[in-house]
Order: C-alpha cells, then structure tokens, then sequence
C-alpha cells in the first residue's frame, strides 16, 4: 500500500499528526509522503491519515 498527497493539500498538518512516520511537511507548507509503501505496522495510521484529510488530498496508489 502506497499514498501520494495531491495539489489538494491546505497544509492542515493532519496527516502528520496522524502518522508522522509516513507523511511530513515540505518547506512548501504541504504535506509530502514517503516515496515508498506504507511500513507495515503503519498501515493503519497511513489509513486513518488519508480517511482524515479534510479535502481528500491523501490518494491511494498500488
Ligand atoms: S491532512 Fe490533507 S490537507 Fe492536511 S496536511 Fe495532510 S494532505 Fe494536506
């Protein structure tokens, strides 16, 4: 399972809060996830980060 965040991103910082071991903040303000598959025991975080972004910029690929 891999995520990749879209031009969507308001920069609400969410996602890293939810699961700070996939997903950070760039110095654009936005949020960036690893160019990887989601470790295994974060699956659920990385879940719950991409259910809770508010403008649904968190997109499953693979
Ligand atoms: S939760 Fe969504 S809008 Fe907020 S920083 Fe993460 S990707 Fe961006």
């Amino acid at each position: 399972m891999k995520y990749y965040v879209n031009e969507n991103c308001i920069g609400c910082g969410l996602c890293v809060s939810t699961c700070p071991d996939y997903f950070t903040m760039a110095d654009t303000g936005v949020a960036v996830a690893m160019d990887a598959p989601v470790p295994v025991e974060h699956e659920g975080e990385a879940a719950n980060a991409a259910y809770g972004c508010p403008v649904d910029a968190i997109e499953q690929v693979g």
